[in-house]
């Protein structure tokens, strides 16, 4: 079986998107790119995570053409590819339908830099605009967005973020999530102070570092 690694990270990985809380039902999805092979797998297209074996995560050229798998691939492909395509850095594509980063998504907001966590996005979680899922228009959006972001909130849907491994775009997955849980906290509270953009260039440095 082509990139058995990836498709058992896919498996992995999946579990723990519903565990965390991150998505519900069959909703988000995931992928790993083999830039080398010129392959990515991504998880199928509405099977509950539980039930993902690596034989239906789906394997495919990164031009979207089919190689292996018994699944259909994620509808959300379009995307993932879109965004493989943006940004040369990345090898993982984690999209999560978590509640609080849908909240501030659904308002049509994006997350300025008002926490020092933020900068594991970048200097915001950008806001792409809405377009239906599985659409080529959103994909477009997206791959818009996301500039050197590593996280992209999706309007009136979800959140999607990128990295170089599996464990890294899902850590960044989670990270939105607790700060768009402390944004909409905040923002009912009051007004959030911004850091400055001399702030967020060294805290952005030195999250660089930090491992
Ligand atoms: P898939 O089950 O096709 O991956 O779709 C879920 C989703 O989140 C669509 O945006
Ligand atoms: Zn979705």
């Amino acid at each position: 079986m082509l990139l058995l690694k990836e498709r058992n990270d896919i498996v992995r990985f999946g579990q723990k998107l519903v565990n965390s809380g991150l998505t519900v039902a069959t909703g988000g999805n995931l992928s790993v790119a083999d830039r080398r092979q010129g392959l990515i797998v991504i998880s199928p297209s509405a099977v509950d995570y539980s039930g993902i074996k690596p034989s239906n995560v789906v394997a495919l050229t990164m031009e979207g053409e089919k190689v292996e798998g018994r699944g259909k691939p994620s509808s959300e492909l379009p995307l993932h590819l879109a965004l493989y395509r943006k940004r040369g850095d990345i090898q993982a594509v984690v999209h999560t339908h978590s509640v609080y980063a849908t909240t501030v998504a659904s308002l049509g907001w994006e997350i300025p830099f008002f926490h020092y966590l933020v900068g594991f996005s970048g200097k915001k979680v950008p806001l792409a605009r809405y377009a239906t899922f599985g659409s080529e228009e959103l994909a477009l959006n997206v791959a818009q967005a996301i500039e050197q972001h590593n996280a992209v909130l999706m309007e009136n849907h979800g959140v999607v973020a990128v990295g170089a491994t599996l464990a890294a775009a899902f850590s960044v997955a989670e990270i939105v999530e607790y700060l768009a849980r402390i944004y909409c906290q905040v923002k009912g509270l009051g007004t959030p102070a911004i850091l400055s953009e001399e702030e967020m260039e060294k805290v952005i440095k030195k999250l660089k570092a930090y491992k």
